[in-house]
């Protein structure tokens, strides 16, 4: 049986086999351990729980989801590091769950919790938001059903986020890619799904180079769809 057309000598003595074979062990190391649950447990950042910042419980109308895929977000409200991470999720679930009056006027229906799954602050510190079996909510147009939605706090817009912040943000990317098999090289921005500036074009511009350092063989893909900003909405 032909195989792609070349002979199976040829396809491995191609000289980038070697090269690619060592590029993926990072990737395989966690997808690896990513079949047992102490490994998952292992891989879990620490972080502020729902009973550490004082959630409230969700209100009803959340959608159980399967998560295939992960985005990341930003705030799009700049860093402040006089508030503590808890009275930022607090605050944060206070608006989802009521009724929201956006800057353009609109008044929205409340949301049942959090938008976002994971709140990662400018100090680094991860905050465990909405149920991740539950899809998030968004203001813009695409549906959230499926997808792990990480923020992280500021407006990268107009500043970078924090060293921290982006120590952060790779190990709770690595322990939700690894607890749903999400491929590394398939992790987006919300601006790769929706007209937003989300994550920010400070952020957005870092991601390459982060999703390269959680798995070596990670190229962007050419021509991939970075639709510009229409509006300020981050959600
Ligand atoms: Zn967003």
């Amino acid at each position: 049986m032909k195989e792609n057309g070349m002979k199976r000598s040829e396809r491995w003595s191609r000289p980038g086999l070697y090269r690619h074979a060592a590029g993926m062990v990072t990737a395989f190391a966690f997808l690896a351990l990513a079949g047992t649950a102490e490994a998952q447990q292992s891989l879990k950042p620490d972080m502020l729980d729902r009973v550490a910042w004082g959630a409230k419980p969700a209100l009803p109308g959340m959608r159980p989801h399967k998560p295939y895929s992960i985005i990341v977000h930003h705030t799009a409200v700049r860093q402040n590091a006089k508030t503590s991470l808890a009275a930022k999720l607090r605050g944060l679930q206070s608006f989802s769950q009521s009724q929201r009056k956006m800057s353009d006027g609109r008044s929205l229906p409340p949301w049942p919790d959090l938008p976002y799954h994971y709140y990662i602050g400018a100090d680094g510190t991860v905050g465990e938001g909405r149920d991740v079996n539950f899809a998030g909510d968004t203001n813009t147009k695409y549906d959230p059903t499926g997808h792990v939605q990480v923020v992280l706090e500021g407006n990268f817009e107009i500043e970078q986020p924090t060293a921290e912040q982006i120590e952060a943000l790779k190990k709770v990317l690595v322990w939700q890619a690894a607890r749903w098999k999400v491929p590394i090289s398939t992790i987006t921005v919300h601006r790769d799904h929706a007209g937003t500036a989300c994550p920010g074009k400070n952020l957005a511009a870092l991601m390459p180079k982060i999703l390269h350092d959680l798995d070596p063989n990670y190229r962007p893909a050419a021509g991939k769809k970075t639709k510009l900003k229409k509006k300020k909405e981050d959600q």
